[in-house]
């Protein structure tokens, strides 16, 4: 029997969660975000199981050759655009769309002689401060976009720090992109965004905004995380949003033991035991993509019970304590995340995002998909 260890992708649950990014906004086309090897799930897995979206997001040209290696002709977006200019000609071969986020890109895009027109985004920092053009350069940059041979169409995008925090919102973020543009503003919360004032297509919202904010659905919607089922807030998970979850890490018992009160765990006996218990050790490790600061208490389920982390995650197992779970042995199954136990709550324990948990998945887990 190989290593009990696997990551189960639901496929369904992919496809699902589209199906809610779609009703939340049915006016907007869904730039499906798979970066980062779809989240963790897959590259060519999350674009099978999504290709009913309208397009895909990646960041480097690999990946965006990797799609169409496969045949999907969707419209491809490089979220980082390119790095280098000697990627333009194969971005063109491709019908790639890169994201221009700075002006000399403009510049680099003006001598290039590829022959084919491509299709741009163009970025705007509305405030975050990490790509792109500042707004009072906008209009000019547009205008001369608008007259280079080398470009087809031009979107226009931004991206907002703080939509998944209530306290700050999208507001000014939303308030700073509406005055760059030298048109009507856009996006208006009006029937169908497609109609929109805006003489280019606008896309700006993640999955935080795409689930709170309607006033930023405009042409395009960049959901990531809630495809994959897990929710960008802090005070919600997926569940609540009618999200699945896509990724299922499972693994089983590989030994029990019994360790005595005031008798120590693992290494540094990080934990020691509060009265005499039966400790479960899994077979999943921080190589595999378990975060190691995850403390003691950090909840795992065995055999369908949610019980408790404990001591120091080691390089190939882990610690749980049985006390809660009747008839435990070696071999029950164990759930990281997944059903029942959402990622997110894995995240919040170990102080970190369901983001990080679900791209760190390791080369040396098992995937398959369900
Ligand atoms: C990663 C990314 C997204 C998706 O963000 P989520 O929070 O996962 O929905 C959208 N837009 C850009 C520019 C991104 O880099």
């Amino acid at each position: 029997m190989p290593r009990p260890l696997i990551a189960r992708i639901h496929a369904a649950a992919l496809a699902h969660n589209l199906g809610v990014a779609r009703a939340a906004a049915p006016g907007s086309r869904v730039l499906a975000v798979i970066k980062a090897n779809g989240y963790g799930h897959g590259l060519l897995r999350t674009a099978r199981a999504l290709r009913a979206a309208d397009g895909f997001a990646v960041v480097s040209l690999e990946e965006a050759a990797c799609l169409r290696a496969q045949g999907y002709t969707h419209p491809i977006v490089l979220l980082e655009g390119f790095f280098s200019p000697d990627e333009l000609s194969e971005i063109a071969r491709l019908r790639l769309r890169p994201v221009l986020h700075r002006l000399d890109q403009v510049d680099i895009l003006a001598r290039t002689r590829s022959g084919q027109r491509l299709d741009v985004l163009l970025k705007v920092d509305t405030g975050m401060h990490r790509l792109g053009i500042p707004p009072g350069r906008v209009a000019d940059a547009l205008s001369r976009l608008t007259d280079l041979p080398q470009v087809a169409g031009i979107t226009l995008m931004s991206h907002f720090a703080c939509a998944d925090d209530p306290a700050v919102g999208v507001a000014g973020q939303l308030a700073v992109f509406r005055r760059a543009l030298p048109a009507p503003p856009v996006p208006t919360p009006v029937a169908d965004p497609a109609q929109a004032n805006s003489p280019w297509p606008v896309s700006l919202a993640n999955s935080a905004a795409l689930l709170r904010y309607p006033e930023t659905h405009a042409d395009w919607v960049r959901p990531g995380i809630l495809l994959y089922g897990a929710s960008p807030f802090p005070d919600q998970d997926g569940a609540a949003l009618g999200l699945l979850p896509a990724m299922h890490l499972e693994s089983r018992l590989i030994a029990v033991q019994t360790v005595r009160r005031g008798e120590g765990l693992g290494y540094g006996f990080a934990y020691r035991a509060e009265q005499d218990m039966r400790v479960g050790i899994v077979a999943c490790g921080y190589p595999d993509g378990y975060p190691r600061h995850a403390p003691t208490g950090t909840p795992v389920r065995v055999a369908g019970q949610t019980t408790r982390l404990l001591g120091r995650v080691s390089m190939d197992m882990l610690c749980v304590d049985l006390s809660p779970v009747r008839g435990a042995q070696v071999g029950s199954p164990v759930t990281l995340w997944g059903d029942g136990l959402p990622v997110e709550r894995v995240a919040a324990a170990a102080g970190t995002l369901a983001y990080e948990l679900l791209t760190a998945i390791a080369p040396r887990v098992r995937m398959e998909e369900a």
